[in-house]
């Protein structure tokens, strides 16, 4: 959903989102990295194969195999943490066209106001989220979804 952020509340709110996003990351995190290297050791035969003919030497086929997934956990729990980086440094908000009559946003920037079709000029700033955590905040500080475009047909 898009929840409309006033510029007066704008700062605390994204302070508190991104403390929110913070803790879902930190949830998540870990449960990525189990998810993604299970799934890499389990497809990656041949990825073990090179693996064991490069070190093959006098060590035995059980510290080859950890040292696989070793290698595999590491590189995945680094990836991972990267992409969370990338994700939590994104712009939280993106701006529209916004109708505050009938609390609409042209999301498919037509320029139209989706429910009453009036030409728009004013532009909000938005919030997508689709995660309980972040709606909740949004209620505390009395905010709540704005109609889309594409949730809201015109001539209804
Ligand atoms: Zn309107």
């Amino acid at each position: 959903m898009h929840i409309r952020v006033p510029g007066e509340i704008e700062a605390a709110f994204e302070r508190e989102i991104r403390k929110e996003r913070f803790r879902l990351h930190l949830v998540v995190y870990p449960v990525i990295v189990v998810i993604a290297s299970g799934f890499l050791i389990g497809q990656s035969h041949k990825v073990y194969y090179l693996f064991h003919r490069f070190f093959e030497s006098g060590e035995g086929n059980d510290d080859l195999a950890i040292g696989f997934v070793a290698a595999t956990v590491a590189v995945v729990a680094v990836a991972s943490l990267w992409w969370l980086r990338v994700l939590s440094r994104r712009p939280l908000l993106d701006t529209y066209l916004y109708c505050s009559k009938c609390d609409a946003l042209d999301f498919d920037e037509v320029g139209q106001c989706p429910c009453c079709e009036k030409s728009l000029k004013e532009k909000a700033q938005f919030l997508f989220t689709i995660y309980d955590g972040e709606i909740e905040i949004a209620k505390r500080y009395g905010l709540g979804e704005s109609k889309r475009s594409s949730s809201q047909p015109p001539h209804s």
